[in-house]
């Protein structure tokens, strides 16, 4: 069923600036790779907590309400969360009466820490080498806690189906409806999954044309297939929001026909890129997926199309990719 609605000309509050978010045609960076097709990016960053995140909240807070799982006063949301899921929890319990608890890994930006904070989120931050099957890995640490404190639940967004629901319902419809059912390609990257396996069902049935869905999965992560793409990676990736050592289970991996293994500089030069370029204020996993874009797309043709989700917003990262020095640190720059 689609949920598109269109939007009053006054907010009962921010929570309904959800959706129905920009898709933006990328002239220059396109243009300079040779793509004969058109490019398209959908900025999620638009969305009232800065990503995508918010559609999928908004969709499992609801679904909770309606069943009577969660209370405003009574429930404690727990969210194991790389940052933008929490912060889209912490809006939403802040205006609608839940306590929080985030937990997430050290390697998160601080920028995410301190939104979280303001927001009135509690944080508990787990070291960022905890590998999935270690109790400090910090949806083990989330787990831990539900036993502990009393009405507490887990957001889940790994195993909640609402979260690809969400996105199958509000955002492919949005990009359908834009593209009037004709999409190429499509290209996103994969964190939870959701947004992958939502988007590319839908697309998959309705689209008009033969739509192929590329999934972006950093080196170092363990999600793409062929197996043989998953090469190890000796540093720690310092991407935010893609990439893990496990197959999340709302991530059905049959939907992507093509996986793409980005790495750390170019994701970021790529993000740079968007912002120095098209003026689009994104974080690093959309560099990622633009820079996937641009190698998938190059067998396109000029009547056709590929569409690039743009996750969230480079808020998030004023102290890393943004910051000259931060660049140069982790030799994604030379020194300038
Ligand atoms: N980019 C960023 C910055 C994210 O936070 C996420 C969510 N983890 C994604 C991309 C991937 O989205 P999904 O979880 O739907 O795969």
């Amino acid at each position: 069923m689609s949920q598109l609605s269109s939007r009053p000309k006054i907010l009962d509050s921010i929570l309904e600036n959800i959706g129905q978010t920009p898709l933006v045609r990328i002239k220059k960076i396109g243009k300079e790779q040779g793509l004969k097709c058109e490019l398209l990016a959908k900025c999620e960053f638009f969305n009232a907590s800065g990503s995508i995140k918010d559609r999928i909240v908004k969709r499992m807070i609801e679904e909770a309400e309606l069943s009577g799982s969660i209370t405003p006063g009574k429930t404690t949301i727990i969210a194991p969360t790389s940052g933008n899921t929490g912060i889209s929890i912490a809006m939403t319990a802040a205006l609608k009466g839940y306590r929080v608890i985030i937990t997430m890994s050290e390697k998160m930006s601080q920028e995410k820490v301190n939104t979280l904070k303001a927001l009135g989120a509690e944080i508990i931050r787990t070291p960022g080498e905890a590998s999935s099957d270690s109790p400090e890995h910090h949806i083990n640490v989330a787990k831990r806690l539900c036993d502990e404190i009393p009405n507490a639940i887990i957001f889940d967004q790994y195993n909640n189906q609402y979260n690809p629901i969400a996105l199958y319902d509000t955002i492919a419809e949005e990009i359908l409806e834009s593209c009037d059912y004709r999409i190429d390609m499509f290209v996103a990257g994969v964190g939870t999954g959701g947004t992958i396996t939502g988007i590319a069902k839908k697309l998959k049935e309705k689209c008009t044309t033969n739509v192929k869905i590329i999934g972006v999965d950093p080196f170092g992560s363990t999600v793409a297939l062929p197996e043989t793409l998953n090469t190890k990676s000796t540093t720690p990736r310092q991407i935010e929001g893609i990439g893990h050592d496990f197959v999340p289970g709302v991530l059905k991996r049959e939907f992507v026909d093509e996986w793409f293994k980005s790495d750390d500089k170019s994701s970021f030069m790529m993000a740079r890129r968007l912002i120095s370029d098209e003026g689009l204020l994104c974080g690093g996993s959309s560099g990622a997926a633009m820079l996937a874009a641009v190698h998938a797309a190059k067998d396109l043709q000029d009547d056709q199309r590929c569409v690039v989700i743009l996750a969230d917003s480079v808020r998030n990262y004023m102290t890393k990719f943004l910051s000259d020095d931060w660049m140069c640190q982790y030799g994604f720059m030379d020194d300038v």
